[in-house]
């Protein structure tokens, strides 16, 4: 509404940014950049790693055996978000252990040999299950959702889990299955759920996305095999702001410094107890950001895959120290639009 009719506009699309008194030059030879990098990222064929060799394995995040499908034909390395309450929001009751199992051997197939991890229902807020979820709540982001269903349903959890042990048992012998639980909080809450995960023979994590997973990595590390940080709840809750509120977008952005802070906070007792750390939220599918989160310590990201091509392409371009360098500039940052800038003056001519 505040620019004229007619007035020539320069958009970048990759920072956000509408200049009306662009530089003519300067637009074009933007322009001509960033065919060069999209054909970067369309010759990238993986698997991902930076420039000096560090590898980080990079997956894909998936509703269902469909999704799966597609993400087969990418260059996903597995599947690092299975989000199984997605194939339930229109159940009206819960689906038999058979049929669940059913379900997720739909998604196994598409990965016969790799790393799968499967996510266990996280019913509640901006996925409410009829069969699953408390009604009535009046602040149900802060509820009773993700692992806390359980607490009172402890069977609802433990079908699931047998579930997923009767699909998995058909995959292929050196194929992983991973099983994490959305919204742990405590260090109780991990073990709990490990148990009942390794009691069916599952390799058992946990998702970081309440503030108070990530402060106490230290001690939740210890009960689990492998953690995903889930940077948009994360960053809802670190920033006390709704990730549906387009208002509080500013606020809800995975470049706010809090959030990095609290991310190298989790690789730094990942790697303190051998336990690798994920990061399977949004973030993981910004190039530029994805950087940061190697920089961090993060050991694999997992993103939608038609982001996957432009996540390994970026790495390639940079090396570990490169990233390690951005990632103190962001934490450092006083805001998440510093901390973005600082990244991008670093990176220079190599950001996509
Ligand atoms: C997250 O919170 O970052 C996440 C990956 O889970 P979801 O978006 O499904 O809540
Ligand atoms: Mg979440």
């Amino acid at each position: 509404r505040d620019i004229e009719s007619s007035t020539v506009v320069f958009i970048d699309g990759a920072v956000g940014t509408v200049t009306t008194d662009a530089d003519e030059a300067e637009a074009h030879k933007a322009v001509a950049d960033y065919k060069v990098r999209a054909e970067k990222v369309a010759q990238w064929t993986g698997p991902a790693q930076t420039k000096d060799g560090h590898a980080i394995q990079v997956l894909a995040n998936v509703a269902d055996g469909n999704a799966a499908r597609l993400a087969a034909q990418s260059q996903a390395e597995g599947i690092g978000l299975y989000r199984t309450e997605l194939s339930f929001l229109s159940a009206s009751s819960e689906p038999s252990v058979d049929e669940q199992a059913k379900i997720y051997g739909k998604v196994f197939e598409a990965f016969p040999d790799s790393k799968v991890v499967v996510r266990t229902l996280d019913a509640g807020s901006d996925k409410p299950i009829s069969y699953a979820t408390l009604d009535d709540e009046e602040n149900p982001a802060l509820g009773v959702r993700g692992l806390r269903i359980a607490r009172d349903n402890e069977s609802l959890l433990t079908r699931q889990l047998d579930a997923i042990a009767q699909a998995a048992a058909q995959r292929n012998e050196k194929a992983q299955t991973w099983v994490m639980a959305p919204m742990v909080a405590t260090s109780t809450e991990a073990q709990w759920f490990a148990e009942l995960c390794r009691e069916r023979g599952l390799v058992p994590g946990a998702m970081v996305e309440v503030p108070a997973a990530a402060l106490m990595a230290d001690t939740i590390m210890p009960h689990l095999d492998f953690v995903s940080i889930g940077t948009n709840d994360l960053t809802q809750y670190t920033m006390a702001a709704d990730r549906l509120s387009p208002q509080l977008a500013y606020l809800t952005d995975p470049w706010q410094p809090a959030v990095l802070r609290l991310i190298q906070h989790t690789c730094i007792g990942g790697a303190d107890n051998n336990v690798p750390v994920g990061v399977c939220g949004e973030a993981a599918a910004d190039p530029i950001l994805a950087c940061v989160l190697v920089g961090l310590g993060v050991n694999s990201l997992s993103a939608a895959s038609t982001a996957i091509a432009g996540v390994g392409a970026q790495l390639a371009e940079v090396t570990l120290e490169q990233c390690q360098e951005m990632a103190e500039a962001a934490i450092m940052a006083p805001g998440a639009p510093e901390a973005r800038e600082a990244v991008r003056a670093l990176l220079d001519g190599y950001a996509f």
